[in-house]
């Protein structure tokens, strides 16, 4: 399939020009003016006065995930769908590792879900929840041979995820040596898992105090340990969905030393906050997920951390369980909500509607946020992540005065609420294509299950970034 996109503005990190954009055999083979001229192409899409985006790539995405007794309501297929609807062209899930269990068989169940489901491209992090001696090769043999570059281990969740420092520090001195990554989710578990049960001892039990229990504190302390563990290491370190000021300003004042550590954060944090969660009854339990929302004049000091390069990154942490049967499965006890919310179709509209249009963050930096700096983190560059020759495909035609109403009837996320509803947007994608092929078009699905291919990644450019 040959494809010429005309007179778009095409937008990267870095640049920002007016140039018609020629795909053959799912890569980008030409960009240029009046290629009409000079190409023969079997579909031509006019993207005259739209931005012409590299595709996005969400990097913390939990589809079909077996947690808190139940399964996220997303899968591959309907997960992918959703994804490609919002501009999303690549993915980085996660494989889980479960105690006693190996890599291999944790990518091989994780590989089995995807495939023959996903419509765009994925690839997985490695959850680990345990590192014993004979996971150190298993480690090398992910990045090396099957490109998993990026392992991810957890500060919180005791007894489910949580590992201790001695373990962390195992698997930060060793990405020094194959060239991983380590995301870390930072939150104090035992100090949280110590106020949950004192809160439900009180009968303290509406979905609110999920967000009382988990303070602001305990998700800086063990990001300020977390960053000091990697120090000591010697290695970069990636803190996934950052949602305080507290967090920030320990990634902050590292960067200032000149330590590489890195940090995403997600639209939810960016735009709901605490007060969500003293809306009437069980609503609460819709924002569910950890780290909790917080107090509203956060939100102004991740922008900043956004516009300034403190945060690198913004993925989603797509988590979606439908309040009938499964949120309200903590009905009588917040601890027993199942964690996480719906968002991999909403980000880039999100961000560009409360991002670029508000003027807290330039278009390029949009793109640099949502799929270039993504592609570097962890090992995508620059087959994804940009508009190059050369480079993947993956390319959104996005009207930027598309109107939208975010809710349950128009979006695709396989979900019975949405944390956004009512909320209308100001831009969306006309036209989604993934390597060559388009998928979205005029909000139809026009893919393929299974079109979606798995992407064995290098390793992490966070040392040089
Ligand atoms: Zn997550």
């Amino acid at each position: 399939m040959t494809l010429l996109i005309e007179n778009g503005r095409v937008i990267t990190a870095s640049d920002d020009y007016v140039a018609d954009v020629y795909c053959e055999g799912g890569r980008v083979s030409a960009i240029g003016a009046q290629l009409a001229s000079r190409v023969r192409a079997e579909r031509t899409i006019d993207a005259r006065g739209k931005y012409v985006l590299p595709g996005g790539i969400d990097v913390h995405t939990h589809l079909d995930m077996p947690f808190g007794g139940t399964t996220s309501t997303d899968d591959f297929e309907t997960g992918t769908i959703a994804a490609a609807f919002g501009g999303t062209t690549s993915l980085v899930d996660f494989a889980i590792q479960y105690r006693g269990q190996t890599m291999r068989h944790a990518l091989d169940a994780w590989m089995e879900k995807a495939s023959g489901k996903a419509v765009i491209d994925y690839s997985f992090h490695m959850i680990l929840t345990e590192l014993p001696d004979a996971g150190l090769g298993d480690m090398d043999v992910m990045v090396r041979d099957e490109g998993v570059t990026s392992f991810k281990l957890f500060m919180a969740y005791p007894g489910v995820f949580m590992v201790d420092d001695a373990t962390i520090f195992r698997a930060l001195r060793r990405t020094g040596e194959n060239g991983g990554l380590v995301c870390m989710h930072a939150e104090n578990g035992g100090v949280i898992d110590l106020l949950v049960q004192e809160a439900l001892r009180r009968g303290e039990k509406a979905p609110k105090y999920h967000a009382l229990t988990r303070p602001p504190r305990a998700e800086g302390e063990a990001t300020g340990r977390a960053i000091a563990l990697a120090e000591m290491a010697g290695v970069p370190i990636y803190i996934v969905h950052l949602s305080s000021a507290d967090a920030l300003r320990k990634v902050r004042e590292a960067r200032d030393m000149g330590l590489p550590a890195f940090a995403e954060t997600c639209p939810q944090y960016l735009f709901l906050s605490y007060d969500n969660y003293e809306e009437p009854g069980f609503e609460g339990a819709k924002y569910v997920m950890s780290p909790p929302l917080r107090e509203k004049w956060h939100q102004d000091v991740l922008w900043k951390g956004l516009a300034k390069d403190d945060l690198q990154v913004i993925s989603t942490d797509h988590c979606p369980f439908c309040m009938a049967g499964q949120k309200e499965l903590g009905a009588d006890d917040f601890s027993k909500i199942p964690n996480g919310a719906p968002g991999i179709e909403t980000r880039l509209t999100l961000v560009h509607n409360g991002g670029v249009r508000k003027g807290r963050i330039s278009l390029n930096r949009f793109v640099e946020l949502c799929s270039t700096t993504p592609a570097r983190m962890f090992g995508l560059f620059p087959r994804k992540g940009t508009i190059a020759v050369g480079s993947d495909a993956d390319i959104v035609v996005f009207d930027p005065e598309k109107h939208q109403t975010l809710g349950v009837k128009s979006l695709h996320m396989r979900v019975d609420y949405n944390p956004y509803e009512g909320t209308v947007v100001h831009g969306a994608p006309t036209h989604v294509i993934s390597r060559g092929n388009v998928v979205i078009e005029n909000d139809r699905f026009v893919g393929k299950r299974g079109a979606g291919q798995f992407v064995k990644r290098g390793p992490s450019l966070a040392r040089e970034l």
